[in-house]
């Protein structure tokens, strides 16, 4: 007898094969039975009849940042609404363990700007019941997760360990590297899933502080990923910054002879057209020669929304320091002075093309009115309006948000949104889609359904790659690439985590603001849209409403991964 039988379901195993209709039984946690679809059904405690829709394994989100999230909602929420049943964190290096009691607020400072949270939320929220990355597991499995959980070891979490206030601003000595190789070999023992970090410039903490990464020369990168690569195990997470280069990238995969998962150029900008394109041919060439380098690409157009009470998207302007530095109070006079948009309106023609932000006003849209007398603007382009109001679309923007009080939500496409190269991007069978970021950036941008979007957005609507592909790509790839053996396949004795949804209709919903953060700190998140249900471990999690169980914690930490 089996615990549960989900029958009539199209089959998507997540090995790339053709789905079939069939029906898939589970037993204590784990899938005990897949066949196709036959009378009389085999007996269980629970049948559920998929009524012809999807079942696939559950999604595996290899790039999150909850940290921090999960120690005060091991929900991590919205993940698990979204299809995700396994969540890997400590992306870029951001780790809160190990770390020291005394370098607590230092570690939550460095995390405000990359967690798009106040400094505030952090303080409120994070439970420091460890001090070490083993206690730090440890805290997780004795507290219990809603999904299953990965964790790296986090280079910049290491640093500020092993240097204090110092890992921010040199390079480390030969003694300070040795303690920080000796802190890999410890994490990869305990479980880590390898070591993360980051080169790029747009990691900053609070006040415009480097993440402690950056700070690391060749000698140390070497030296942390040989650490990890003498254990055995362990992919090597770097987001690249401007002075990377592949071949220093190369000369670390030889040298750790690990896989490494690189976020680096492979995005679609509209400043270098297919300048992504031939970064991922040059990674296939590395691959060529023998080396496990698996380019981070994103099926999603990296999308910001802000206020004018915090507009990320304009800050690298010099031009706009008066509204970054001015109090809240002050800020309205600062947006109305003609000579500040005039100072503006000069940078933005100077530097087009050169900026996180390009002057591409077509794909700056009004996402929410805080006025009904403005809800006719929701879903319109700033281009658009300023030309209908013969304006220069800095103008409208900023008397949009002036009159309402800088509570209007915009909405900027930066990246990423020319599906037709994004399209040539997702179809290389080595790109590894991700770049979810849930858990970061949460005042701005929610990218926790990518899954969900690959498969209505990429397989029904543009039918780019097909479902066995999109599925394979969210499920059975990342946990090859990653050495995560017992899941991201349906197949009998693999852990039962499961998504059954509604091809014809599943997607992400319009996205919203919640002020569910510590100390009511707001969120942009997006509802799931075709999700009938979502397993962790054989436990269901996520009703066919929606809903998220948030009385059960079935996932495991995960420790164990394939050389
Ligand atoms: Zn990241």
């Amino acid at each position: 007898m089996h615990d549960l039988l989900i029958h009539n379901a199209l089959i998507v195993d997540g090995t790339g094969h053709e789905p079939f209709m069939g029906m898939l039984a589970v037993t204590d946690g784990r899938i005990s039975f897949i066949e196709p679809e036959a009378d009389p059904l085999p007996d269980a405690r629970e049948i559920i009849d998929a009524d012809g829709k999807a079942l696939m394994p559950g999604i595996i989100d290899g790039h999150t940042h909850y940290d921090a999230q999960i120690t005060w909602d091991p929900l991590v929420d919205p993940s698990p609404s979204l299809g995700v049943t396994t969540v890997v964190m400590g992306n870029c290096g951001f780790t809160i363990a190990p770390c020291r009691p005394a370098d607590r607020d230092l570690t939550m400072r460095n995390l405000t700007q990359v967690e798009g949270m106040s400094l505030q939320a952090l303080r409120d929220g994070v439970r420091w019941e460890f001090e070490s990355f083993p206690e730090y597991l440890a805290m997780l499995e004795r507290r219990g997760v809603g999904p299953n959980v990965a964790a790296f070891i986090g280079h910049s979490g290491l640093r500020t360990y092993v240097m204090g206030e110092a890992a921010t601003q040199r390079a480390a000595n030969d003694d300070e590297i040795r303690q920080m190789a000796d802190i890999v070999r410890e994490a990869m023992r305990a479980g880590a899933i390898g070591l993360a970090s980051t080169t790029s410039e747009a990691h900053n903490g609070d006040n415009a502080i480097p993440m402690p990464s950056r700070l690391a020369d060749d000698r140390e990168m070497l030296a942390l990923t040989g650490a990890m690569g003498e254990t055995g195990h362990g992919l090597f997470m770097l987001t690249g910054g401007s002075k990377t280069t592949l071949d220093a990238v190369e000369q670390i995969a030889e040298h750790s002879g690990r896989p490494i998962r690189l976020v680096w150029g492979f995005l679609d900008n509209p400043a270098r057209p297919g300048g992504a394109l031939k970064n991922l041919q040059r990674a296939a060439q590395i691959r060529e020669r023998g080396r496990r380098l698996y380019p981070e690409v994103s099926c999603a157009p990296l999308t910001m929304d802000f206020t004018l009470r915090n507009a990320y998207p304009l800050e690298g302007y010099g031009a706009w320091e008066p509204a970054m530095t001015a109090d809240e109070a002050d800020l309205a006079a600062v947006y109305r002075d003609p000579l500040f948009r005039e100072r503006m309106k000069e940078e933005l023609e100077r530097f087009k093309g050169r900026r996180l932000f390009n002057s591409d006003w077509e794909k700056v849209t009004v996402s929410e009115a805080t006025s009904d007398a403005n809800r006719a603007l929701e879903g319109r382009s700033i281009a658009e309006l300023a030309a209908e109001r013969g304006q220069h679309p800095l103008d409208t923007m900023l008397d949009i948000g002036l009159a309402e009080d800088l509570g209007t939500l915009f909405e900027a496409k930066l990246l990423n949104s020319d599906e037709t190269a994004v399209g040539e991007l997702i179809s290389d069978p080595d790109a590894y889609i991700g770049l979810s970021d849930a858990g970061a950036h949460l005042s701005f941008l929610c990218d926790a359904g990518f899954g969900l979007h690959l498969l209505g957005r990429w397989v029904r609507e543009l039918q780019r790659l097909s479902l066995a592909q999109a599925v394979h790509k969210l499920t059975g790839q990342p946990a090859q690439i990653m050495g995560i053996t017992d899941r991201g396949e349906l197949a009998v004795g693999k852990a039962a985590d499961l998504l059954w949804f509604d091809p014809a209709t599943v997607g992400r919903g319009a996205k919203r603001r919640l002020h569910d953060l510590p100390g009511g700190v707001a969120r942009v998140t997006t509802p799931g849209l075709g999700v009938r249900g979502v397993w962790v471990n054989g436990v269901r999690m996520v009703d066919s409403d929606g809903v998220v169980r948030a009385d059960r914690l079935p996932g495991r930490v995960l420790r164990e991964f394939a050389a």
